[in-house]
């Protein structure tokens, strides 16, 4: 296994990759999966590609192009230099200056942030994806070139326009799950530092995956949504998506659309009116059974809860909290709910808390809560029965241990499923694991990186799942449903279950918590989950 010995190797050989994987090496999986020589292939990068972009190991995330002369080299470390100076200024971050500046003053080398991180873990311990080790390479360049104190205290490293560049792609070999910040005894929060590495790459020196950036915010914000879908079409789809669901359960629902007033305005992530449209359609039937006084805006952007500035850009994600915050105000409802998206519940909650003041400051609330309270309040009738297949939980990052969310999805899950069919994942809660979607990554897939982030992200997950059901048989005869409430997760999931043909060969199903409330609804035709796959 090739890995770096220090972290001044990061300037180290241009060119050549500073750390490689070998696969049949990784930790194999629990059965029917644990013979690591018939896992799939991981494809390899070009010639090509190495030729033309940064090398920093087995895939490429960013397509930094390689400086061809010595301004350009110049003008990598010069842009660094400056976003990082700006990084450290009330001025220019004064929304994360104080946890950044924590965070990049102290440091005990303990190690303890290590053996919380899944890639670290199923690296087989690769020091480059040590989580300090991106830390500790932008500590040393803030005191030796920004502070300009003495490397003797702080160590030392030389910088030039490949030690930028590798550190820009590392950025984006974290899933920023801030699994390693939650067992850090001193608070220090690695995954904010990946975080405002990728923000002084975005808005300093315009380098950002075009997934994120032009695919993504910049989607987002010219036409409403990073699916491409317009506000006349997001309200055809809706509306097919009410008649389906209509027909699988025997109850007439209609999406109310720009109701003034309405106590809720839900917010889904479009990409589950794109990809998978029993959510919405799911959403829709409970807020109707209960009678909630609830509206969607058709008002562009409003209609698609993805925020993808939250992980790369401080001005993009502002952009669209702001008008996720605009609309709730021109229609006058009391509150904002965020469908099942982990992602959106962090920007539009936690961190858009710091610029929605004065009258966009609008309550904001889970879905979890939200169907928790319906389920409390006992105007859905139930029929645990119909769920009577074993279920486990896909805990999001952003949900429980950014957000502390974790009793009132239990909760559902314990009034719709029959006693003994639910099974916890271990560990679980705020101790979970990230699905490896996580950061953007479950959108990224240029040259071999889906094959990267399933073997090193996606691979922690997936042996959780295959562990949470071992006590059951491992085929398609005996169906599993994984509950994973979060649309980027679900997109995760689903391409590592495809990645391990694992429906076809142990049964692993995935979906969403609320379709199994509706499929628990007795005033439902029984079998609104199909066990379709896509
Ligand atoms: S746990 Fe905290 S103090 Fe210890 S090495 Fe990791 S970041 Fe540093
Ligand atoms: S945020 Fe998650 S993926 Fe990133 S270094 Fe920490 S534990 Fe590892």
């Amino acid at each position: 296994m090739k890995q770096p010995d220090s972290v001044k190797d990061i300037g180290r050989n241009p060119g050549q990759p500073m750390a490689q994987i070998n696969p049949l090496e990784q930790i194999p999986l629990p059965p029917p999966f644990d013979k690591i020589d018939e896992e799939p292939t991981f494809a390899q990068i070009t010639d090509e590609a190495r030729e033309k972009f940064v090398v920093l190991d087995d895939t490429i995330a960013v397509n930094i192009p390689k400086p061809q002369n010595k301004e350009e080299e110049d003008r990598l470390v010069q842009g660094f230099l400056s976003g990082l100076e700006k990084c450290m200024s009330t001025e220019d971050n004064w929304a994360f200056l104080q946890p950044f500046e924590m965070s990049m003053e102290h440091c005990a080398h303990c190690q303890t942030c290590s053996d919380a991180c899944p890639i670290y873990e199923e690296s087989g311990e690769n020091e480059l994806y040590r989580p300090i080790y991106r830390s500790e390479i932008l500590r040393r360049i803030y005191f030796k070139y920004v502070k300009k104190e003495s490397p003797k205290v702080h160590g030392d490293i030389d910088l030039n326009w490949e030690v930028v560049a590798r550190l820009i792609e590392l950025s984006y070999r974290c899933n920023i799950c801030r699994r390693c910040a939650q067992t850090c005894p001193i608070g220090v929060d690695n995954a904010l530092l990946s975080r405002e590495i990728r923000k002084i790459a975005s808005m300093e020196m315009g380098i950002v995956p075009k997934e994120l950036h032009k695919d993504g915010s910049v989607l987002q914000l010219e036409v409403g949504s990073s699916t491409g879908m317009t506000p006349m079409i997001v309200k055809d789809n809706i509306e097919f998506i009410d008649e389906d669901t209509a027909e699988r359960t025997g109850i007439t629902i209609e999406t109310p659309w720009d109701v003034e007033g309405a106590d809720i305005l839900l917010i889904h992530n479009a990409g589950e009116i794109m990809a998978w449209p029993e959510n919405p359609g799911a959403f829709a039937t409970v807020f109707e059974a209960a009678g909630l006084s609830w509206t969607m805006s058709s008002e562009a952007v409003a209609y698609d809860g993805i925020n993808y500035g939250v992980w790369y850009d401080d001005v993009q994600f502002a952009r669209v909290a702001v008008k996720h915050a605009a609309a709730a105000k021109k229609l006058g409802v009391k509150k904002i709910v965020l469908g099942e998206c982990g992602h959106a519940h962090k920007a539009l909650t936690v961190i858009a808390d710091k610029i929605l003041t004065g009258d966009l400051n609008i309550p904001r609330e889970s879905s979890m809560v939200t169907l928790r309270d319906i389920i409390r309040s006992g105007k859905l009738k139930l029929d645990p029965s119909r769920n009577d297949f074993p279920v486990t939980l896909h805990d999001p990052c952003n949900l429980v241990r950014l957000m502390g969310i974790v009793t009132p999805q239990r909760e559902i899950l314990e009034a719709v499923l029959p006693p003994g069919r639910f099974r916890e994942m271990a560990p679980h809660g705020v101790e979970n694991y990230c699905c490896g979607g996580g950061s953007g990554f479950a959108i990224m897939s240029g040259h071999n990186f889906q094959d990267w982030r399933h073997r090193m992200t996606g691979r922690r997950k997936f042996r959780q799942i295959l562990e949470a059901f071992s006590d059951e048989p491992m085929d398609k005869e005996h169906p599993k449903y994984l509950c994973a409430p979060c649309s980027n997760c679900k997109g995760q999931i689903r391409d590592i279950i495809n990645y391990y043909d694992a429906w076809e060969k142990a049964g692993i199903y995935y979906g969403g918590l609320v379709e199994l409330i509706v499929n628990a609804m007795v005033d439902a035709e029984p079998g609104f989950i199909d066990w379709e796959w896509h």
